[in-house]
């Protein structure tokens, strides 16, 4: 879900030299040689420069701190102000509560009111002001400085992470527009089940089953470990084909008129001759966006590549560490045990799709029918959702009086679309859940994904309102936020008033932690795909599509070939490379993985608090450290950096307990 810092990452990111005609001057302050650095002739003179330095350097620390905290209240003014008016305006697209939306909302989803905010304050000066008085840290600055910070030193390095970047409104806008492009072609890349026959010419999905790549041909291939009734120790032939056409999407195989038709009729087994190939389009999709960040790369030479500033810049965790972290976990004994069980459990000897396997979900064994009776009924409408709020936060043990302030800062809405959370960027400002509710109550599904938005509105109105400065306010990045909402959707089944299960029950269950395992499996393979993808790109910036697609498949099978072949087989296989986000999300897929290595850390650490009411205060301590680095929250919240060692003792010391039994 969106976070607050992704919402801000396009004003704080990079440390940026334009043209400037500005004489370099080592011995003045990093502040005012990081302004002069981003002057231009169009700002002025050397003398105007030098009359701005005179006049609004701040010589004392007190001149320092009145305009640390007058330029706080603005800046808190200006993200919260245009927040509210994005929300009002999507309201009639987004939400249900407002009247059906008409031409003129359609056109307005698309506009962002911050969009000229920083060539706003570059020419009324205020980013010359905020950047001379609170120098730029890079990230390496802030993990070791940072480490003897006080609270308000780290809320003047933010104050330096806002104006660092000044790419020319085209360029910005070329990103927009490749990101758009490739939005769209994911977003009507859809597969009709329905056409594909087998090798002998039968149809096997029902007519109309249409299924959007990649989500919904995983859920399906995920949902069929269920549906399935045939012989434990057999292949599935649905699961066989989706997995084929897969392969054939990532090495553009797939028939041109494959996509998104519902009139094309096909064998993805056996392509006929002379059929036209989709033409590298996917790749191509890649490549605009990365033409768009090479653009930028000009004007970003402390942060010179996409690469550095999504990693760096936005992550916070250079792409290095997170490769090694995820290859940690994939290349670890403890794959090889779970995939063990899972052998057990089919029957059978793994397929490569089996990254997929679903067999884990763990409260398979309650009854849904019954739970959907209980939420629904508590659940009419967000409203008595909202009513609820309270209770669900003194149930996690936070005091009544801290729980009705908590919940009289979150608002619930009725979305049109699936559940999400809408952070609050102000004090004026409620964080928002948004969840779609049936006209016959809040089913079990509705309410787990309730629970986890939740999740998500706790984190930010914690430090947002229980902050000690606004420029702290959010969290590291994405994972932190995930992994709060993971938290709270753990204990969905705790917080019903009657809970089907004990409080001890409610912590991870065996299951569960093979799950969650499991699944970080996956997507770290995916994650390294991608990243290693990038890497390619910027080693070849003239490469061609279909160059592109080669070089993908190879990264595909050398990761596979290392840490996937050896427990699921298939030499070769190209299948980590499938993911949608590869093409319209460049680089996002590492904060998936990221949130289960958080999670893990806090719940590790978090169960040494036995007694309810510790827990949730140990919880709000937590969350309220705000917007410092991954690394040196993490150290702050549990005592070390991120790690996966939890995961990793979490499957050991099931492993241990299955064979004591
Ligand atoms: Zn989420």
């Amino acid at each position: 879900m969106k976070s607050k810092y992704l919402i801000l990452g396009f004003v704080m990111m990079v440390s940026c030299t334009a043209k400037s005609p500005m004489k370099s001057d080592e011995s003045a302050p990093k502040g005012v040689q990081q302004a002069a650095a981003l002057w231009t002739e169009e700002d002025g003179s050397q003398a105007d420069f030098d009359q701005m330095v005179a006049d609004y350097y701040c010589q004392t620390d007190s001149e320092r701190f009145v305009l640390f905290e007058s330029l706080s209240r603005i800046f808190e003014n200006i993200y919260q102000s245009a927040d509210m008016l994005t929300v009002e305006l999507l309201r009639p697209t987004q939400l249900t509560d407002a009247s059906e939306p008409q031409a003129p909302d359609w056109i307005m989803s698309g506009y962002s009111p911050l969009a000229h905010f920083s060539d706003d304050m570059f020419a009324n000066k205020l980013a010359f002001i905020t950047i001379m008085n609170f120098p730029h840290y890079s990230l390496e600055e802030k993990n070791t400085l940072g480490r003897h910070w006080t609270r308000q030193e780290w809320a003047y390095a933010r104050m330096g992470d806002v104006f660092t970047t000044r790419v020319p409104a085209q360029v910005n806008t070329r990103m927009a527009q490749a990101l758009a492009d490739a939005e769209n072609y994911i977003a009507d890349y859809n597969i009709y089940m329905d056409n594909l026959r087998t090798e002998d010419g039968r149809q096997i999905w029902p007519d109309g089953k249409v299924l959007l790549s990649h989500w919904n041909l995983r859920d399906e291939l995920k949902a069929l470990y269920y549906e399935w009734s045939a012989e434990r120790g057999e292949l599935n032939e649905k699961q066989e084909m989706i997995y084929q056409v897969m392969q054939r999407i990532v090495n553009q195989t797939i028939p041109q008129e494959a996509v998104n038709n519902p009139d094309y009729v096909w064998q993805p087994y056996a392509i006929a001759e002379n059929t036209e190939s989709e033409p590298y389009t996917r790749y191509q999709k890649i490549l605009d966006i990365a033409h768009a960040y090479m653009a930028e790369d000009a004007y970003c030479p402390s942060m010179p590549t996409g690469i550095i500033r999504n990693f760096e810049g936005g992550v916070e965790i250079p792409a290095d560490e997170l490769d090694s972290l995820f290859r940690a976990l994939v290349g670890s004994k403890q794959v090889s045990i779970v995939a063990s069980v899972i052998r057990e459990r089919l029957g059978r000897d793994l397929r490569p799709y089996d990254i997929w396997y679903d067999g884990f979900k763990a409260r398979a064994s309650l009854d849904e029918d019954e739970l959907t009776e209980q939420t629904s009924r508590l659940y009419p409408h967000a409203s008595a959702f909202a009513a609820d709020m309270p209770r669900l936060l003194e149930k996690m043990g936070f005091t009544p009086m801290k729980s009705k302030e908590i919940a009289s800062h979150i608002a619930v809405e009725p979305a049109r679309g699936s559940g999400h959370a809408w952070p609050c960027l102000g004090r004026k400002e409620d964080a928002r859940l948004r969840t779609r509710i049936a006209p016959t109550g809040m089913d079990y599904k509705g309410y787990n994904i309730a629970v986890h938005e939740f999740g998500h509105c706790v984190e930010q109105v914690l430090d947002m309102y229980f902050i000690d400065h606004y420029m702290l306010s959010g969290v590291p990045n994405t994972a932190y936020t995930e992994a709060s909402a993971f938290l709270w959707q753990q204990r969905d089944l705790q917080l019903l008033p009657k809970s089907p299960i004990t409080n001890q029950q409610s912590q991870m269950s065996n299951n569960e932690v093979f799950d969650n395992f499991w699944s970080m499996y996956e997507i770290m393979g995916v994650s390294l795909v991608d990243m290693a993808m990038w890497q390619w790109i910027y080693a070849h910036p003239k490469a061609t599509a279909k160059e592109l697609c080669e070089a993908t498949q190879e990264i595909a099978k050398d990761v596979w070939n290392r840490y996937y072949e050896p427990v699921l087989g298939e030499h070769d296989c190209i299948l980590l490379a499938v993911y949608s986000h590869m093409v319209n999300a460049p680089m996002y897929l590492p904060n998936y993985p990221l949130g289960h290595i958080v999670q893990y850390q806090l719940e590790e650490h978090l169960a040494q608090y036995a007694n309810q009411q510790d827990f949730a205060a140990e919880y709000a301590r937590i969350y309220k450290l705000g917007r410092l680095t991954p690394k040196q929250w993490m150290i702050e919240a549990v005592g070390e950096a991120p790690s996966i060692e939890p995961i990793l003792r979490a499957v050991d010391k099931l492993c241990e307990a299955t064979q004591n039994q």
